[in-house]
Formats: C-alpha cells, structure tokens, sequence
C-alpha cells in the first residue's frame, strides 16, 4: 500500500480531486490517500498559507497527487505551487503532450514531452520595484548547476523511453550569457547520449514550428516560463488543458499535478474535466511502479474518450465530472 499526499487544491481542484480517487478506489488501487491542503483555504482557517502538516506529510511520503492552487494577480502572497517547487528542489516538471483517439484537434500523430526547468528563470521570485523610479526589475537565474540537472534530466527520459530527439527552445541570441549556459548544458548532456539527436531552436522559432509542424517533436527541454508557456500552447495541440498532465520530479520527491490552473470561470459547476488530473495520477502510478493500475485505467478512460457522450463540455460531451467519472469506473 503506498501513502501518498492529497491536495485537493481550489476551484476545480476538489471536483477533480474527487472524481480521480473515485476511479482509484473502484479500480482498487493500492494507495492511502493523506489529505492535506494549502493556499487561501488554509490561510482562512488556520491562518497558514502551506501549513506544516503538508510540507511533514510530504516529507514523509515523498510522492503526492495535487489538485490547481489559486494565486493572486499582482498582489498577495507568492505562488504555493512555486514555492513548494522551489523548497523540495523538484527542478523538473515533465509534461507529456500526446494525439489521442476521440478527442478532436487539427493534428495528428503528436506525442511529445515537455521538460520545463521548474527552480529557476524569471521564476526565481528575485524582483525588485523602485517605486521614485518607476522601475521593475525581474531577474532570470540560471545556474549551470541547474541547466546541468534539468538537461540531463531531459536526456536520461529519452533514454529511458527509447526516444530519438530531444530539442532545446531556448533565447541565447539574446540571453547571452543565461541562454548560453542552458544551450552549453545541454551540448554537454547530449555528448554523454550520442544515440539521441540534439537540437535547439530559438523560441519564438518554436512557436510557429510546433504549432505549424509539432509531430517533428519528441522531447523537448526548456527554461521557467518558456516552458510554462509552451506547455499550455503544446496543451492546445492536443485538446485542451483538460486532458495535459504533469509531475513536478526532484531526486527524492514529487508532485504529480494538472498543468492547467484552478478554473475558477467553471469551478463548482461539474464541468471540469478530470482528465488532466487522471493522468497526472497515471504518471504517478508509473512513477511508484504500479504500471498494471495505471495500464488499466487509462485503457478505460481511452475507451470513455471515444465516446463523446460520455464526456465533459470541453470535449464535446454534455457530462459532467462526476458522469465523466463514472463512465471511465464502468469501463474498468
Ligand atoms: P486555468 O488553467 O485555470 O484555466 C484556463 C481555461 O481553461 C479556463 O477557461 C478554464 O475553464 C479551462 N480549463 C482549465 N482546466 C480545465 C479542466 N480540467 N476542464 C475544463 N476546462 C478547463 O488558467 P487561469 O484561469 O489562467 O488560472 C486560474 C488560477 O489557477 C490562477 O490563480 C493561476 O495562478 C492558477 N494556476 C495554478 C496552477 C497550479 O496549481 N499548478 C497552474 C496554472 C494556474
């Protein structure tokens, strides 16, 4: 039995949340779900944004399935999301983007995967304003340390997955010096894989190109916010936020999470869907080794897929998660 850290999160997180331990317990997943939660709920309550019986729960079992946390625009406190990212150094966020049958989008054959730097960039939280000036600083920290970790993080997956190209989207003709640490990281991870294709690609470049060819990917490593940008755009090639999934991966923890965010404009409604999410708990399931689980649910959530009645709003079904749900524990 594997114990392992729930945090519903906000917004859909608990409709979400719901729905995937549902499909868990009727498929008798060998897991122990711990509850915690964290961000604006929390701080309501007890008075604690990330209170400490998350981060010891965490530290115990080292491997948690999370639901989306809001974060204030502008103001208020930093994201929970970076900040656990940053505490457990979980320097990679693996993202897998891939066509599926029956659910509808203008491409075919996608099957890539998204390495994001998870620490650092313009997500370092290193931000200064000088109010007499007018002026906002935001700094973009890259470490060799961490472009090392990150790009042979990168390497290592393809490796492992028999994947033949991992590509760096990266802005080193403008960067100079932090573009150029990732773009030489990254060279150096490459010369100890010499059966993998290296590329890299300048960003913007990227863009058109996995939006106009993106069955040319195969892996793909990139910095903080590139990444995150990316991954909603390569999300958007394959159906939507509500099907992407995610794991933030450190040397001896993670966190496996949606990309998408706590969809407060559908929250409460019963139109989220649990996809993401459930695929996200899939990845962790692979993760703890128990591939036969994971093979079994997303074999019947594949066939649910295909039945566009029996699924939620955003893939032209009229259900709602729990319907959604119940349809993928029926085909089990
Ligand atoms: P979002 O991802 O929450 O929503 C963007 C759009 O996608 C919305 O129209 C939403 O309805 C739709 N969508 C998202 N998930 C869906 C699902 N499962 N099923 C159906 N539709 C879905 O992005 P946002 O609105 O920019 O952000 C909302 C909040 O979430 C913000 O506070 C942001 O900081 C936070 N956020 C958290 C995380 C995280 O916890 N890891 C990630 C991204 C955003």
């Amino acid at each position: 039995m594997h114990l392992i850290t729930l945090i519903p999160g906000d917004g859909i997180g608990p409709e979400i949340t719901k729905a995937v331990t549902d499909i868990f317990a009727a498929a008798k997943v060998p897991v122990q779900w711990e509850e915690q939660n964290a961000g604006q709920t929390t701080f309501d309550q007890s008075g604690e944004l990330i209170p400490q019986a998350l981060l010891s729960s965490l530290e115990k079992n080292r491997v948690a399935l999370k639901g989306p946390i809001t974060t204030p625009v502008g103001k208020g406190f930093r994201s929970i999301n970076v900040t656990l990212r940053q505490k457990y150094d979980l320097y990679q966020n693996v993202r897998p983007s891939k066509t599926t049958d029956g659910i509808k989008t203008r491409y075919e054959g996608i099957d890539l995967v998204l390495f994001r730097e998870n620490t650092e960039g313009l997500y370092s939280g290193l931000e200064v304003y000088d109010e007499r000036l007018g002026i906002a600083d935001s700094f973009n920290r890259i470490t060799k340390e961490g472009s090392r970790k990150i790009c042979r993080a990168a390497f290592a997956y393809a490796d492992k997955h028999g994947r033949k190209k991992v590509t760096l989207a990266h802005k080193a003709n403008i960067l100079k010096m932090a573009g150029t640490l990732m773009l030489n990281a990254c060279k150096e991870a490459s010369n100890e894989f010499p059966h993998i294709v290296f590329e890299d690609k300048i960003i913007d470049n990227m863009c058109m190109q996995l939006v106009n060819k993106p069955e040319q990917f195969d892996v793909v490593v990139t910095t903080n916010l590139f990444g995150d940008i990316l991954s909603d755009l390569c999300a958007g090639l394959v159906g939507g936020l509500g099907v992407v999934a995610g794991a933030n991966i450190g040397d001896d923890m993670a966190i496996f999470e949606a990309v998408h965010g706590s969809a407060p404009d559908i929250a409460g409604q019963g139109k989220a869907n649990p996809t993401a999410l459930l695929r996200s708990g899939l990845m962790m399931l692979h993760h703890l080794g128990e591939h036969t689980y994971a093979d079994q649910i997303e074999k019947a959530l594949e066939k649910t897929l295909k039945d566009k009645d029996k699924c939620t709003g955003d893939l032209g079904g009229k259900a709602t998660t729990t319907e959604f749900a119940q349809a993928i524990i029926a085909n089990l």
